[in-house]
């Protein structure tokens, strides 16, 4: 599930952030109010938001892709547009061997899932997720307690010693884990990419897959152009990223955030006959196994294929509920469990859009021409 990039930040960021944010959308405006649309002369002036351009060849940049990763997003966090459903605690485990070697690991812990997977040939990161926005504080010693007591008993017994060791270390840091819908805002001159403008929970470790694809729809877009001097046609033109982008990046982050929710703990029965059955799913093998697969790692990005596998997950769990005998008992859990289905993913397709992520052709926006000139 993980493939590799390992990075944990700091809980600083946000106000850093939020003030570059905002002097960045303070000059677009003013920029805007005076009427010239390209933002060209900011990025000359060297704003320190700007991350990469398409350089004019006259000193200036006519497009700036502002990529500020989490610092990026911080403006919207300050508005309350950002989600945080748990935060991460991360060690690095030495010497020790995964169960799996050279694989990642999610391990179905309570309250919530436990990631390991090996960032050299001698060290595993593990991430423990910790429902909420706070964390046990680490200064007076409870966040080793918890780890000890709640977090060390789930951990598989080959990583048990290491992962002591890694807390009676010290070295433990946390991060809030980020959930963005991309709300487009096009602003001439300026493009929004990577998690400052969409994020999703970092569970499926997705955030690079849809930052290098929203890449790829971009470079297609601007390939055509000659030039991307008329800033104001040119932003015109990229509406159309927002829903070429769709496919790809809302099955990626849908799926985090239904996985997420799927694979926590419940103290409803129907919820942990879909965590269990999503699990004995995955392991069935075959399109079972290689559908998930290859939607996870953006390989077949179809929010239709992604639908049918969770909606196959809640028929699987509740046949195993009436087989052999059906109970009324057990009727009543396999209604909960398909409503329960129901209500973790028809609320994220929501946020993410029904139209743009099923029927993109239908949006007007994804037939603009290139600007002429
Ligand atoms: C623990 C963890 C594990 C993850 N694992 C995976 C994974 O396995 N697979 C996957 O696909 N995704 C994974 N992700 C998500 C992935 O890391 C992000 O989605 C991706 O890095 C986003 O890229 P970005 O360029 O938007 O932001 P970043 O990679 O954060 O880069 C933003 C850069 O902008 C710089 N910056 C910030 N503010 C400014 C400023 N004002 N001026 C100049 N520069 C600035 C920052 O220093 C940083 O270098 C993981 C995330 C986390 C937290």
């Amino acid at each position: 599930m993980i493939n590799g990039h390992d990075s944990l930040h700091s809980h600083k960021l946000p106000p850093v952030g939020a003030i570059l944010g905002l002097l960045l959308l303070a000059g677009i405006r003013e920029r805007r109010r005076r009427g010239d649309g390209n933002l060209a002369g900011a990025a000359a002036a060297g704003r320190k938001v700007q991350c990469g351009s398409e350089s004019a060849g006259n000193g200036g940049a006519d497009v700036i892709v502002v990529g500020a990763g989490v610092a990026g997003s911080a403006l919207a966090f300050t508005l309350g547009k950002v989600e945080v459903p748990s935060c991460f605690v991360g060690l690095v485990l030495e010497n020790c061997q995964l169960p799996h070697p050279n694989h990642g690991h999610v391990i179905l812990a309570d309250p919530s899932p436990i990631l390991f997977y090996p960032i050299s040939s001698t060290e595993v990161r593990c991430l423990v997720d910790v429902p909420g926005q706070k964390v046990p504080s680490i200064a007076n010693g409870e966040m080793a307690n918890y780890l000890k007591t709640v977090v060390a008993p789930q951990v598989p017994a080959e990583l048990h010693d290491a992962f002591i060791s890694a807390i009676d270390k010290g070295s433990i840091r946390t991060m809030p884990n980020r959930s963005m819908p991309a709300a487009p805002l096009p602003t001439p001159g300026a493009l929004l990419m990577g998690d400052a403008f969409n994020m999703r929970h970092p569970l499926t470790g997705g955030g690079m897959t849809v930052a290098l694809s929203d890449i790829v729809v971009l470079r297609n877009l601007l390939k055509p152009l000659h030039n991307l001097h008329d800033a104001t046609s040119l932003c015109k033109y990229l509406e159309s990223f927002y829903t070429l982008r769709k496919p790809v990046a809302s099955t990626i982050n849908t799926l985090a955030g239904a996985l997420y929710k799927v694979f926590s703990a419940s103290p409803d029965q129907a919820r942990n006959e879909m965590r269990q059955a999503c699990f004995d799913y995955l392991s069935l093998g075959g399109v079972c196994t290689k559908g998930p697969i290859a939607l996870l790692s953006g390989l077949n990005p179809r929010p239709l294929s992604l639908v049918a596998h969770f909606f196959a997950v809640a028929i699987y769990g509740v046949g195993r509920l009436l087989l052999p005998f059906p109970s009324p008992k057990r009727l009543w859990i396999g209604a909960r469990l398909i409503s329960a289905a129901s209500g973790i993913i028809f609320p994220i397709i929501k946020a993410e859009g029904v139209r743009q992520m099923f029927f993109p052709a239908m949006v007007p926006a994804c037939y603009r021409a290139p600007p002429m000139k």
